[in-house]
């Protein structure tokens, strides 16, 4: 089949992988001269297989009047005249039951382990793709003897669906990341799950574009999809700088610009912004940073080696499409770094900033598959998982365009 990708992002670059290796004659069209330009760019860098339950979760409504009035919580909403922002809103507020984010963490732990089968088959047939990555273990921080009981009576639940983690004292979680002994009398302890990875998004990204390169993919790039038309023959056609492309077959992998172009068409993706932000600190001494990967569950800040830089990344900010970052949040995420580790931040190694719009459903799973339209496919929303969950999307679209099916169930993630 000849099929054209939207979007050289990291959902766009792999599922372009995987239709190459199926056979297909690939092309990928996007608006940026590079690819990764966007989301896919600066990411936290995990590649994390265990913790996929959605943000709609139970307890989260009650947390609303902080979102909305405290300026350093993690997740902040700004109310805006958008009909789509309030949409989106009202769906996410009936997602957080128990019962929903319970359906919706077993599909995407689906989704995600059969990802960390293929991440880790692709290194082994891909050995010359060097993105940083580490098989770093995973460790989230508690501050309080309250929120690590609670984390603790998670564990059976969580082995249960397949999640092989431990509850390690304060001592324990020093012994295992020396580079946390600064933070060690505020400690309450740790649960380590040690099937988790780190890599560098944007790295990966450009090693699968030099393989595609390298086996005949195409790269349309400088190319902005201005709108998709319905041709009189019935079919999808994408229109761009005034021309017409067309393809047997299309594939929407446009993260958060997806909505906007599907809307004409009459499919509705329930795909909305979640603005977050990363620092990457280059470090002169590598030692006073952590090489496991840490979360501090608390702050909702992670902490990622890649190779001799650390990526640290927060917030999620439900405030609409706008890419400018927020210097008060940049400062409030400097301000938790040199608290947790100021012994990187005393280093003074260059720091890069960075904001990108997670492409978030209410629900948390993204939407994977068929659309009413036969010549054209989506592969959208993967909100804070995209790196994660890229693998398994990208062999899950494939197995729905060549009409096979999947071990993964692909209902689950189905255009509603
Ligand atoms: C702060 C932060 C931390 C994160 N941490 C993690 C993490 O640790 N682990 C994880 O798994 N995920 C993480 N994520 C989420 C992850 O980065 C995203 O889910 C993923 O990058 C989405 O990939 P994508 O390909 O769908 O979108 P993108 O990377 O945004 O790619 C979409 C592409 O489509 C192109 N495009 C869009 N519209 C058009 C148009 N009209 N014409 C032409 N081209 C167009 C864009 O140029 C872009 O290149 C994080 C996100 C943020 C913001």
């Amino acid at each position: 089949m000849q099929i054209m990708v939207l979007g050289a992002g990291v959902i766009g670059l792999t599922s372009a992988y995987y239709l190459n290796r199926a056979g297909h004659q690939v092309v990928i069209v996007d608006r940026h001269g590079d690819v990764a330009a966007e989301t896919s760019f600066g990411n936290a860098g995990q590649l994390s297989y265990s913790y996929v339950a959605p943000l709609a979760g139970p307890g989260v409504l009650s947390k609303l009047p902080l979102w909305l009035t405290r300026k350093d919580s993690p997740v902040r909403l700004r109310p805006s005249m958008s009909p789509a922002q309030w949409r989106w809103c009202l769906q996410f507020a009936l997602a957080c039951s128990r019962k929903r984010s319970e359906i919706t963490t077993r599909q995407l732990l689906s989704l995600s382990f059969a990802s960390r089968t293929l991440i880790h088959q692709m290194l082994r047939d891909e050995p010359q793709l060097d993105f940083d990555f580490q098989q770093s273990g995973k460790l989230v921080l508690h501050r309080d003897a309250h929120a690590m009981q609670s984390a603790v009576d998670l564990l059976e639940f969580q082995r249960s669906l397949g999640c092989e983690q431990s509850a390690l004292s304060a001592d324990e979680c020093v012994a295992l990341e020396p580079a946390l002994a600064d933070m060690h009398k505020e400690l309450a302890g740790g649960i380590y799950t040690s099937s988790e990875d780190t890599a560098d998004c944007h790295r990966f990204c450009q090693g699968l574009a030099e393989i595609l390169r390298a086996r005949g993919v195409e790269f349309a790039l400088h190319t902005p999809i201005d709108a998709l038309r319905r041709s009189p023959r019935g079919h999808i056609e994408v229109r761009s700088n005034g021309t017409t492309l067309q393809a047997q077959n299309i594939v929407v992998a446009m993260g958060t610009g997806a909505a906007r172009l599907l809307k004409p068409l009459g499919i509705d993706v329930p795909v909305y912004p979640l603005k977050g932000y990363s620092l990457t600190y280059h470090l002169d001494e590598p030692s006073a940073a952590p090489r496991v990967s840490v979360t501090d569950f608390a702050r909702k800040v992670v902490y990622a080696r890649l190779g001799n830089r650390l990526r640290v990344a927060g917030m999620a900010d439900i405030e609409g499409y706008s890419r400018r970052p927020d210097p008060a949040r940049l400062a409030a995420l400097r301000a938790e770094t040199a608290a947790f580790l100021p012994k990187v931040v005393a280093d003074r190694g260059e720091v890069s900033e960075w904001t990108g719009l997670r492409p978030a459903t209410p629900r948390g799973t993204p939407i994977i598959g068929a659309t009413p339209y036969r010549n054209l496919w989506l592969n959208v929303g993967h909100g804070a998982l995209g790196f994660t969950l890229a693998a398994g999307s990208a062999v899950l679209l494939t197995s729905c365009l060549e009409n096979r099916a999947d071990p993964v169930p692909s209902n689950a993630f189905a255009l509603q």
